[in-house]
């Protein structure tokens, strides 16, 4: 079967900062952006469309996905970033996270989608992860992705403490970004209190069919829990086929660490 680009049907690619295919040529989305509508459709999409009134959150709206999520979700999608004057093809709402976002109250999103947002924003990732949780509705989900996380290294933060864009590029391969996962992520991500990580759903066959390579361009999805059932108890019941994504081999340091 000939790889195809989800998000405008296109049938060619080209290869994007040493990565093979990464890029499709009509649509120019890399291989994140096809993963993520497959994860949109797999996780998203059922529980908004059983939510009447339900809200979903795309901070950072990536070109390529804005039009589809647009008109897919509709009156339910609402799109922000701290600068929205970078996004001139959406109406963004200028909205700092995490400051801006206390004006919400609890359980105010039923999803909320962030793609290579942790990773600039200034503080603890935990801290961050938990203000997600709490803007959630009961069996709200949200969906994400950043560079890695990377075998063989610890998180490290604190990017916003040095001095120059050298320091950041040494450490964290770009002057924007301000940190840099690891493995550990996942021990304070699985630890979020009231809810839990789900799966998914895409598979290298998907990914394939995507022209992405194996493994490659993994998403995080955690589900609050909807207060029905039992399912944040010590059983552990839902959720507990959770299985991490697998973590890339770390590029030389000072390298392109970018996805
Ligand atoms: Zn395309």
């Amino acid at each position: 079967m000939t790889p195809k680009c989800n998000i405008c049907g296109g049938q060619e690619f080209r290869d994007y900062k040493g990565r093979p295919g990464e890029m499709c040529l009509s649509c120019k989305a890399k291989a994140r952006h096809r993963v993520g509508l497959a994860v949109y459709e797999n996780v998203l999409f059922p529980i908004i469309d059983a939510s009447p009134g339900a809200r979903v959150l795309h901070m950072a709206p990536e070109p390529s996905l804005f039009p589809v999520l647009s008109q897919r979700l509709g009156a339910a999608y609402t799109v922000s970033d701290a600068e929205p004057e970078r996004y001139p093809y959406a109406p963004c709402l200028r909205l700092s996270f995490p400051k801006d976002f206390r004006q919400f109250p609890d359980g105010y999103f039923h999803g909320i989608i962030h793609n290579h947002i942790l990773e600039h924003i200034p503080g603890h990732f935990g801290n961050h992860l938990k203000e997600f949780a709490r803007l959630l509705a009961p069996g709200g989900r949200m969906i994400f992705s950043f560079p890695g996380p990377y075998s063989g290294v610890e998180t490290i933060e604190g990017g916003e403490f040095m001095a120059t864009d050298e320091e950041r590029i040494f450490e964290f391969g770009m002057p924007e970004h301000i940190k840099i996962f690891g493995p550990d992520f996942y021990d304070v991500y699985t630890s979020v209190q009231g809810g839990f990580a789900i799966n998914d759903g895409v598979t290298d066959e998907l990914r394939t069919s995507l022209n992405v390579r194996p493994g490659m361009a993994p998403f995080h999805v955690w589900q609050r829990d909807d207060g029905k059932s039992d399912e944040s108890d010590e059983s552990g019941e839902a959720g507990a086929d959770y299985e991490p994504p697998f973590c890339q081999p770390v590029p030389p340091r000072g390298a392109d660490k970018v996805t």
